[in-house]
């Protein structure tokens, strides 16, 4: 019979099991219960080996025991009932389950002397407390388990919809490198894109490591066998030998895969064997899997961006075009002046006489640029209603001039009626510039124009430095 004392005693604990949510945790409150309840019995725990216990517990592996003491302790865990053994004379070893509605989580090992027999009613007390360790290691499983899936859910889908929002290339790849590092807890990295031209480019927000020499063991590995066999890999224990001294013994790499091409490849690594699972690995898998077609869109747009030399709305010159026009004259000439231009009040226009009047305007300005300058300046769509020209070998006289020009000229016969304001900058050879802060300084100007008042130009003087 079992007193009330220890119904009482089985109830607090079975409570203190269900609300540790860990399983070891669970275990830890088990035997520290049966340890302080039985000073006379010896307490040891039999669990598989993937039970990676943190906490320090008597555990033995259920696998292997050189006393032989695991062939009973399996059976118990195999048919989850309870077995005794009686082999030694002076000892009797009780190996009673840890028992779920699903599994059996491990077994309780119980090590009585013949001074301190073991009763009928203490194995029985024993078996309920270990039901109740084994439900509520269920418990924590399954929550464990439930847990993980929502994170990893939670991880593609976040994931797809950053990606789905287009941004540039750079943005994308940072939060996919951070993701793949914080999720996975990888010590580094690293993707790469397969360029149109049949080179495999490193993208931004991989690690450091990969720009390293030490990367090209792991890079050239990864190539042949994605190259081979087109599908992940996995490596818990990659060997010293031929892998840069072994500093990262785990390795996990996914192949890009668009319409059976090979797109790219995603690495991670980590310097502790067997630190990726087999889990982590097929949700790296899907991760890359789900991101592929988005990130290989974004590559596409950006480098079709850099090709295109003409913005197709306002038939001016792309931004890129312009970029690339300046770093050559500041290369090879002796000055020039920059222009930034931007329409005043232009979400008016928008709003007053909708999107395709407003496309109409920018349409108009542009045409007033290309017929305010002459051939070899570059008149060029900054992006949005935000215009540029810049005139190579020319003076700030110059530039001003034609900045007024402009303004003049789109003050009087635009349709509707838009004023524009102008940021002027120039450059000379005897001093030390760059385009970048050419740029700086006509936006700090087109700045001043727009606080002033709008509709006017401005010139900032380069500040010597
Ligand atoms: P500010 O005088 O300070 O420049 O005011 P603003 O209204 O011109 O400036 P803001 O930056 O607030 O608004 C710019 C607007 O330009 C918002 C955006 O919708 C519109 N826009 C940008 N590109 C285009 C385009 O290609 N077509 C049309 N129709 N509108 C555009
Ligand atoms: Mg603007
Ligand atoms: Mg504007």
């Amino acid at each position: 019979m079992i007193s009330s004392r220890k119904h009482g005693s089985l109830y607090k604990l079975t409570e203190s099991f269900h609300s540790a949510m860990d399983k070891d945790q669970v275990l830890a409150e088990l035997i520290n219960a049966l340890q302080s309840m039985y000073g006379a019995f010896l307490f040891y725990l039999f669990l598989s080996h993937d039970n990676d216990s943190r906490l320090k517990l008597p555990t033995k592996d259920l696998y292997f025991d050189e006393q032989g003491s695991a062939d009973t302790a399996m059976e118990a865990f195999l048919t989850g009932a309870i077995r005794m053994d009686r082999s030694q004379p002076d000892k009797v070893h009780v190996y009673v389950p840890l028992k779920g509605r699903q599994g059996v989580y491990g077994v309780l090992e119980v090590i009585a002397d013949k001074n301190h027999p073991i009763k009928e009613s203490e194995i029985e007390f024993i078996m309920m407390l270990a039901n109740a360790a084994g439900n509520a290691m269920e418990n924590a499983q399954l929550y464990q388990q439930s847990r993980k899936l929502i994170d990893d859910l939670r991880l593609i889908n976040e994931t797809s919809h950053q990606l789905n929002k287009n941004l540039p290339l750079k943005d994308t790849m940072k939060f996919l490198a951070e993701r793949v590092i914080h999720s996975f807890n990888a010590r580094e990295a690293g993707f790469y894109y397969r360029n149109s031209s049949g080179t495999d480019q490193l993208l931004p927000g991989s690690t450091g490591f990969f720009i390293t020499p030490e990367a090209d063991s792991y890079l050239s590995f990864v190539l042949s066998k994605i190259e081979n066999e087109r599908e992940g890999i996995f490596i818990g224990n990659l060997p010293a030998q031929g892998f840069s001294n072994g500093i990262y013994q785990c390795l996990m790499a996914v192949p890009m895969m668009e319409n059976g091409q090979l797109r790219g490849y995603a690495i991670a690594l980590h310097e502790k064997p067997y630190h990726f699972t087999f889990e982590t690995f097929k949700l790296l898998q899907s991760l890359i899997h789900h991101s592929t077609l988005a990130l290989s869109n974004s590559m596409l747009r950006e480098e079709l961006e850099a090709l295109v030399k003409t913005d197709n709305l306002t038939k001016l010159y792309s931004r890129n075009y312009l970029n690339e026009r300046i770093r050559h004259s500041m290369n090879e000439d002796r000055h020039g002046v920059f222009i930034l231009i931007d329409i005043d009040n232009f979400k008016n226009i928008n709003d007053t006489y909708g999107h395709q009047i407003g496309d109409d305007v920018l349409i108009q300005v542009g045409n007033i640029i290309k017929s305010s300058i002459r051939e070899k300046d570059v008149g060029a769509r900054w992006g949005g209603e935000e215009l540029a020209i810049y005139l190579p070998q020319a003076d700030p006289e110059i530039g001003i001039c034609v900045a007024h020009r402009v303004l003049e000229r789109v003050r009087s016969t635009t349709s509707p009626r838009v004023t524009i304001s102008c940021g002027v900058s120039a450059w000379e050879a005897e001093e030390d510039d760059t385009p970048k802060m050419l740029f700086l300084r006509a936006d700090r100007a087109l700045y001043q124009a727009k606080s002033n008042g709008k509709n006017q130009v401005i010139v900032q003087n380069r500040i010597a430095k």
